[in-house]
């Protein structure tokens, strides 16, 4: 069963990145309105997730990290089974399998708080000082699985999935305030203010409201809005565009070549728009579920959102100011 949960668990915790997606979006779907993210040794140290979300009551603790893959799933073809069900309640049960991992909580209507602590040792619940809300602390990742530990050499790239993760999960998260400290650069800060522009200065400076130009456009029910660089913002890596589809972080390949392509001689060779865009459309035209992971996004009906992308990019480009 350990092992199963481990191929499970490899699945949904494919990286620290992963589990920053996992922690934030409980911590979201718990109702928070402040999130603190802090960060040691890349991710593999320790993670830990702070909120002020509804809490988890104490009785609830232990069913918190039992998934159906440490509890229900006994053979490969039920994990299979379950995933295409799109089973959930997966999360928390594994990354306690692949980590060392303490839950620290205490609802709104508790007087006191409860923590849970699940490692090689098993599972141990105690009391805990701690405001409402829940704090998760995921260490040692990976530290009984090495060899996925050691696919992890490329400090550069683990360090920047983390802070992509964040700025996907943090500027399409209205309402909310974000610190994200990842213990070597500066830490991120982002009050609770709703607007886009400003989540956006917050994390790459105040002068990026400069650089560039709003965008709106919107054709019978579909919509995309957001920012894209003014001529002279060149950026050297096509991953200064990003995207959300219906507030979800999505990859759309098409999408750098379309945005380049508008801008036409404007741009210079191997230079690329920096850009965060916004496509809102009905669910039922939407497709993201192509892998748990993998976040590639299909449209049903993908001509028309290519012709609303490709107009929305010309009008503003033709329009904006150099
Ligand atoms: P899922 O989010 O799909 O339900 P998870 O494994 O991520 O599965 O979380 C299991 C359960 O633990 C959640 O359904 C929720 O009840 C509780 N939980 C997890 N994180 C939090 C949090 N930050 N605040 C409140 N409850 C939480
Ligand atoms: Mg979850």
């Amino acid at each position: 069963a350990a092992l199963i949960a481990q191929i499970a668990a490899g699945e949904v915790i494919e990286s620290p990145a992963a589990i920053v997606k996992e922690l934030v979006e409980n911590a979201l779907d718990a109702g928070a309105t402040s999130i603190d993210i802090r960060v040691l040794g890349d991710g593999f140290d320790e993670i830990q997730v702070r909120d002020n979300g509804t809490g988890i009551v104490a009785a609830d603790l232990e069913l918190a990290v039992t998934s159906f893959a440490t509890s229900k799933i006994s053979s490969l073809e039920d994990l299979l089974k379950a995933r295409t069900m799109g089973f959930r309640g997966e999360a928390l049960g594994s990354i306690a399998s692949v980590s060392r991992l303490t839950i620290e909580s205490r609802s709104k209507a508790e007087e006191h708080g409860s923590s849970i602590q699940v490692d090689e040792h098993g599972r141990q619940i105690a009391p805990a000082a701690i405001d409402a809300g829940t704090r998760v602390v995921v260490r040692d990742l990976f530290y009984n699985v090495p060899v996925r530990r050691d696919y992890y050499q490329n400090v550069a790239k683990t360090r920047k999935q983390l802070s992509e993760m964040f700025i996907a999960l943090a500027v399409a998260s209205p309402g909310v305030a974000f610190r994200y400290d990842n213990a070597i650069d500066e830490p991120v800060v982002l009050s609770r203010q709703a607007a886009v522009i400003g989540r956006m200065q917050g994390i790459w400076g105040e002068k990026i409201a400069q650089d560039v130009m709003p965008l709106y456009h919107e054709v019978n029910g579909i919509a995309l809005e957001g920012y894209i660089s003014r001529f002279y913002f060149y950026r050297t890596h096509a991953s200064d565009v990003r995207f959300w589809v219906n507030r979800r972080p999505v990859v759309y390949k098409p999408l750098v070549m379309l945005l380049r392509n508008a801008y036409g001689e404007l741009m210079p060779k191997g230079r690329f728009p920096f850009a965060a865009l916004f496509l809102s459309l009905p669910e039922t035209e939407v497709d993201v579920n192509v892998h748990p992971q993998k976040r590639e996004v299909r449209f049903r009906d993908e001509k028309r959102v290519l012709s609303l992308l490709r107009d929305a990019f010309h009008r503003t480009i033709s329009e904006g100011g150099g």
